[in-house]
């Protein structure tokens, strides 16, 4: 297929859903520059990526031009933040551009971030600036690269104007691309907006828009539950095996299609340590990395309260059958856990003993603090017979990785060490963008308006598994205490 010099959109959530969107143009900018350009998301999208890159291109992107056709909204939408419920949120400072069919048939939303204020801005200024709108590129690629499901990043476009933040700081907007934009929060709005009338037409479009098969008798709204709970339970286990923190896993902030979004606060860790928190307003620690299985079966849990109406007629039994789903959310997501525990150690995922080999590990990461992402790494160097980065991580546990070591030798069966080493490291990331490297390059592009540092990261970042000579500084943990002292911020 011929890609257009153009980009054609669609409006089927503003035609769908009009109490939930708001048609809204963007505020203009004076002199956008592209500075990062996603070509294989282009491709992907179908778009031309040298129009995308020349002005006609880069003013859709900042917001300036609408394409013909179009009709832009700003989404309503609720969200429990921190637990307590906000009842209007909704895009305040970004702008659902319209649906994109890619030439693979996929419809995709295409959205701006930072866009300027909306009726939902409350007292946001509607802005966003650059090293948060280039955090959130990176992150998304690196996550798409590691085989996580993730809203993408097309494009971000420096705007010229200085936002105020603690500082006076770059303007930018972020074009995202997402599977959709329905979120938890969207179905909470929905069902206290004007008596709960906007529901079973959201839960409609929700189920068409996400393919969910409305057979065997079993309500859209139950059918799109245990969809939310299955794509969630498998995201947040995709999550905890990368050591990923999303940071603010409020309900506004969880899709009904199971791709992360909003990359704002998060970040990964080094040395594992289930209470790690890196935000800066996450003073409980709600949010920590091992508390994100529960947070979502709680957020989860929102999103069938909100739907209870569509369940069934009946309270009682609507909640039965909302509970009878939910309740699978555990085992669903122990089961993609371990299935993934098992690929990264190169072991049969349906052995048994499987739970007491990974629970070992996560013990022994946990009391010598090793870093995640180069413990599995040094356990493939392990197997070709280099134990040098593995004494390295566990310094003062040898004799229980050694017996460790054992059991897991005894349960890769009779497979080749160098076989197993080798399928190891096609899953395990030698990079991941690490705290001290994600920061170092935003400010050199924020600050110094050098891009080159940030282009560099990306690259390693979306190209993980193999190890580059020369490179060898980015697979190593930050420096000592780095991560002790990084904090990460909301609504940059
Ligand atoms: P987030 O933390 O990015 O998920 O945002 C939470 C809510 O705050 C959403 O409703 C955002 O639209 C809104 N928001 C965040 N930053 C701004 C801003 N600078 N201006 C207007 N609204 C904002
Ligand atoms: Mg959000």
């Amino acid at each position: 297929m011929e890609s257009a010099a153009t980009i054609d959109l669609e409006h089927r959530f503003a035609d769908a859903l009009p109490d939930l969107a708001v048609e809204w143009a963007a505020a203009p900018v004076p002199s956008p520059v592209l500075v990062a350009c996603n070509r294989s998301l282009a491709h992907e999208l179908g778009l031309d990526v040298d129009w995308l890159r020349s002005d006609d291109g880069v003013a859709v992107l900042a917001g300036n031009a609408v394409p013909g056709g179009a009709k832009p909204v700003a989404m309503g939408y609720a969200g429990h933040q921190f637990g307590n419920y906000s009842p209007r949120l909704g895009d305040g400072r970004a702008l659902l551009l319209g649906e994109v069919t890619g030439p693979d048939g996929r419809v995709r939303d295409v959205h701006l971030k930072g866009s300027g204020r909306t009726p939902y801005a409350r007292g946001g200024d509607g802005r966003a600036t650059l090293g948060p709108m280039l955090r959130e590129f990176l992150i998304a690629e690196a996550m798409h690269a590691l085989g996580v499901p993730t809203t993408r990043s097309l494009a971000v476009v420096a705007t010229g104007e200085t936002v105020a933040r603690t500082h006076p700081e770059p303007g930018a907007i972020l074009t995202r691309v997402a599977a959709s934009h329905l979120r938890v929060g969207t179905f909470e709005y929905a069902r206290w907006l004007d008596g709960g009338h906007t529901l079973e037409p959201l839960i409609d479009h929700a189920v068409d828009r996400h393919g969910i098969a409305r057979d065997d008798g079993t309500r859209p709204a139950t059918a799109l539950l245990r969809h939310t709970i299955e794509v969630q339970a498998e995201l947040v286990a995709r999550w905890m095996l990368v050591g990923f923190v999303h940071g603010v896993l409020n309900t506004d902030n969880v899709t009904i299609s199971g791709e992360g979004i909003d990359y704002g606060p998060c970040a990964f860790m080094d040395g594992f340590d289930p209470a790690t928190v890196f935000s800066s307003i996450d003073h409980a620690g709600r949010y920590a990395y091992g508390n994100q299985p529960a947070i979502a079966q709680w957020n989860l849990t929102r999103l069938a309260e909100a739907m209870l109406p569509a369940i069934d007629d009946d309270r009682d039994t609507a909640v039965a059958l909302a509970t009878g789903e939910l309740e699978r959310f555990v085992d669903r997501y122990q089961r993609a856990w371990s299935h993934g525990m098992a690929t990264k150690l190169g072991v049969d995922p349906d052995r048994t003993g499987n739970s007491d080999l990974f629970d070992g590990l996560v013990s022994l990461q946990t009391q010598a603090r090793a870093d995640h992402t180069s413990t599995y790494r040094a356990l493939a160097d392990e197997l070709r017979g280099d134990a040098t980065a593995l004494d390295a991580l566990f310094p003062d546990h040898r004799r229980d990785v050694a017996s460790w070591l054992t059991t897991w030798r005894a349960a890769l069966g009779g497979h080749e060490p160098h076989a197993v080493a080798a399928a190891m490291d096609r899953v395990n990331p030698v990079y991941i963008p690490r705290n001290h490297l994600v920061e170092a390059a935003l400010d050199d592009a924020a600050a110094g308006g050098d891009l080159a540092p940030f282009e560099r990261l990306l690259d390693l970042v979306t190209d993980p598994y193999v190890e580059r000579p020369g490179h060898e500084t980015e697979a190593r943990p930050a420096p000592d205490g780095f991560d002790a002292g990084y904090q990460t911020f909301c609504g940059t």
